[in-house]
């Protein structure tokens, strides 16, 4: 059995989200247009018969704008100290640019093998220009591995093939059990997380939390209850709008997702909660299974 941590890391847009969720084979982290929509360090396990790879999505490593970012952005470098391979995704179908540099230079000085991944090869028509991408990109590091691909539209069997060559031998870490309690909980909260973002559009920060509280499943139905986190008391008014407007419709979508998803009758309940100090808020996420430091 073989069984390892992988990190995901490139700039926003990069495709990391994507990636993950196609080796995943379902919705987990959250894919958008909008740059750097994962804010929170997401385990995704993947599973086969003969391994078990965790993978940790970093909030797209980018320089820090304000001072919650620069301590999100600590967070997503202390996950790269400690695993056994590191995905560095590009955009093949654009330049090379600062924000790609800004990533590696913070990669160079680990000594974990780094997978060179030139992601979105489906929009690059002329393949020789990616030849040349190629070689030029290979004399900026040592990779370990330089794959082309496209998280979007290929089956990605090889990269784990490869990934495997990479990973201890050991057993499972997670049960089987573990992960369908975590990821379903997990899920859920991620589907209301999408909603808040979709649905304010700009008017808040990415800085949104949803955590599944409560979950209780009987016959017919299931009975869940997501606390959304946000770190500003004009947030909270944001996201509740006119005379619970906003919160409402959030809540109807989101619902309707999850119920596509487990296939079940759900009553979704949720609470909008101001935490405004970094301390309180890694209490709440230890609560949650969320300890990551
Ligand atoms: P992240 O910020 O790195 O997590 O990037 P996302 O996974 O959210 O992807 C950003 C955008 O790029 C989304 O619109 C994706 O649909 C798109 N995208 C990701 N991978 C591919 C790919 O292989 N091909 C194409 N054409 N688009 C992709
Ligand atoms: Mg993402």
């Amino acid at each position: 059995m073989k069984c390892g941590f992988v990190s995901i890391v490139g700039r926003p847009n990069a495709g990391k989200s994507t990636l993950l969720n196609s080796i995943l084979g379902l919705k987990l982290a959250i894919t958008s247009d909008v740059s750097g929509t994962t804010r929170d360090v997401i385990q995704g396990i993947y599973n086969d018969s003969d391994s078990q790879i965790i993978f940790v999505d970093t909030p797209g490593i980018h320089k820090p704008v304000h001072k919650l970012d620069s301590i999100m952005n600590k967070r997503s470098y202390d996950n790269i100290e400690g695993v056994d391979v590191i995905l560095f995704l590009v955009d093949a179908s654009s330049k090379f640019g600062k924000g790609d540099e800004f990533v590696l230079n913070r990669i160079k000085d680990s000594n974990t093998p780094v997978f060179l991944i030139l992601n979105k090869v489906d929009k690059v028509k002329d393949k020789t220009k990616l030849l040349h991408d190629i070689s030029e990109l290979s004399k900026k590091y040592n990779f370990s591995e330089i794959i082309p691909l496209s998280a979007l539209k290929n089956k990605l069997n090889d990269l784990i093939e490869t990934i495997k060559k990479y990973l201890p031998q050991m057993d499972k870490i997670y049960s089987d059990e573990d992960l369908t309690n975590v990821t379903t909980r997990f899920i859920v909260g991620e589907f209301v997380r999408e909603k808040v973002l979709e649905l304010t559009h700009d008017e808040i920060p990415h800085t949104v939390t949803c955590l599944t509280e409560d979950y209780k499943e009987d016959e017919d139905k299931i009975y869940i209850r997501v606390l959304i986190i946000v770190d500003r008391e004009n947030i909270k008014k944001i996201i509740i709008g006119k005379q619970g407007k906003m919160l409402k419709q959030i809540g109807t979508y989101a619902r309707k997702d999850i119920e596509a998803f487990l296939g079940k009758k759900v009553f979704l309940d949720t609470v909008v909660k101001v935490v405004d100090n970094w301390r309180d808020k890694q209490n709440i996420l230890s609560e949650f299974g969320f300890n990551d430091e």
